[in-house]
């Protein structure tokens, strides 16, 4: 994990880095992982959550709002770099719902995971999900925000949940040096004291 030692790192380097070191342990620990009882127990109510999440946003109209400010306007703010809020945790989920990573940044001056129709990934980052700009807080009656903050928070919980346990064993197994997995890895030297 060189580039997460950068205090500069590229975020292109950093993301592949990522992703290789995810897929070098979902190869070794994948189906370990798999068969864990409570990550087997938390990961069809992940999807359900997410899923749930989707069916939320979509109603309320968000998702067509974040097309039309992305594809139409050209705005959006799916921007290049942010693909690093994914920790090697979040990659790995998405390796366990056997989710493909694109080989490069198909978009320019956008997030790794941006394809033609919107992410490329299932799992999300935290500050992809729960992130509401001043145009859809505009758009959203308080009541659909309500719903929706309400329904993402069982999301969020599952990933929390899900990470944590993830971290545990594969601390357990690999002798407890992997607790760099969790950090997005741009923007901090993490050598220095915090
Ligand atoms: S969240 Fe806001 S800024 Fe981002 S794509 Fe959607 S409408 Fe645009
Ligand atoms: S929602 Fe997906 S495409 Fe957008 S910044 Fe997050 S990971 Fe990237």
């Amino acid at each position: 994990m060189r580039h997460l030692r950068q205090e500069k790192p590229d975020p292109t380097r950093l993301i592949e880095e990522k992703i290789q070191t995810a897929q070098e342990i979902f190869i070794i620990w994948g189906e370990d992982l798999k068969k864990d009882a409570l990550i087997k127990a938390l990961l069809p109510r992940y999807e359900k959550a997410v899923n749930a999440s989707n069916k939320a946003m979509e109603e309320a109209g968000t998702f067509k709002e974040c097309y039309v400010c992305s594809v139409i306007d050209k705005k959006g703010c799916c921007k290049i770099g942010l693909e690093n809020e994914c920790s090697v945790l979040i990659l790995l989920l998405n390796l366990l719902f056997d989710v493909k990573f694109p080989e490069e940044r198909e978009v320019p001056g956008r997030c790794f995971f941006v394809g033609p129709v919107g992410c490329k990934i299932f799992a999300r980052p935290m500050l992809c999900r729960d992130y509401f700009c001043l145009r859809l807080q505009k758009m959203l009656s308080e009541k659909e925000m309500a719903h929706i903050t309400q329904v993402l928070n069982e999301e969020l919980t599952l990933l929390h949940q899900i990470n944590t346990r993830m971290r545990e064993l594969l601390e357990e197994w690999t002798g407890r040096f992997l607790l760099e997995y969790d950090l997005t890895g741009y923007g901090v030297d993490y050598r220095r004291p915090l």
